[in-house]
């Protein structure tokens, strides 16, 4: 977010076919919930949809293709943090993420299939929003309201063509022009 240090998203192993909308919803995700960019490792599909709604609903946000998930971990300037069921428990570690988070940038890994033991090695936490098997979209959410403590729920969008006015019951849909 705006004033903070950044916060990626890397989605591996994404398989063609099978996981294309799991992949769009780790990057619909990973901007909705206040991360800053999401790198997809072979999705140009994800990759447009994600930016057609950055377009329309705000940003900043970008979406990238990389093409060695490996390389991005290993340079990555910062701490990263590989949500996985067998890790740590978030809510041992989220005050110390949090803190890194403070002084530095985060990556975040999801997987989609088996991940391999050398992103376990490199990571500097494994952690686990609970050790139950589910998705990398429920583990992103969790992980990244607990990264920002809720912050990313008042986050500001800019350049948007269009806002959803939250009503009690309804749906409004305003053009900034109208406001
Ligand atoms: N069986 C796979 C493995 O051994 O890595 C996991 C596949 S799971 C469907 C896909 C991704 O969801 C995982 O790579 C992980 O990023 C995420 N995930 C699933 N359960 C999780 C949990 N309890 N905590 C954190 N992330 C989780």
């Amino acid at each position: 977010m705006q004033g903070e240090p950044e916060v990626a998203v890397l989605r591996l192993g994404h398989r063609p076919g099978r996981d294309g909308r799991m992949t769009t919803h780790v990057g619909l995700t990973a901007r909705a919930l206040g991360a800053d960019r999401v790198l997809l490792t072979a999705s140009t599909q994800a990759k447009e949809t994600v930016e057609d709604i950055t377009d329309r609903f705000g940003g900043p946000f970008s979406a990238e293709l990389v093409d060695s998930p490996k390389a991005t971990i290993r340079d990555w300037p910062g701490a990263v943090v590989h949500l996985t069921m067998y890790g740590e428990r978030v809510q041992d570690v989220e005050s110390a993420i949090r803190a890194a988070h403070d002084d530095e940038p985060v990556l975040v890994v999801v997987g989609a299939e088996k991940v391999s033991f050398d992103v376990y090695e490199a990571a500097d936490w494994n952690v686990g929003v609970t050790n139950q098997p589910h998705s990398e979209v429920a583990g992103l959410a969790v992980f990244l309201d607990r990264l920002f403590d809720g912050r990313e729920l008042d986050r500001e969008w800019t350049d948007a063509d269009q806002r959803v006015v939250p009503m009690e019951t309804g749906k409004k849909v305003v053009s900034p022009d109208e406001e």
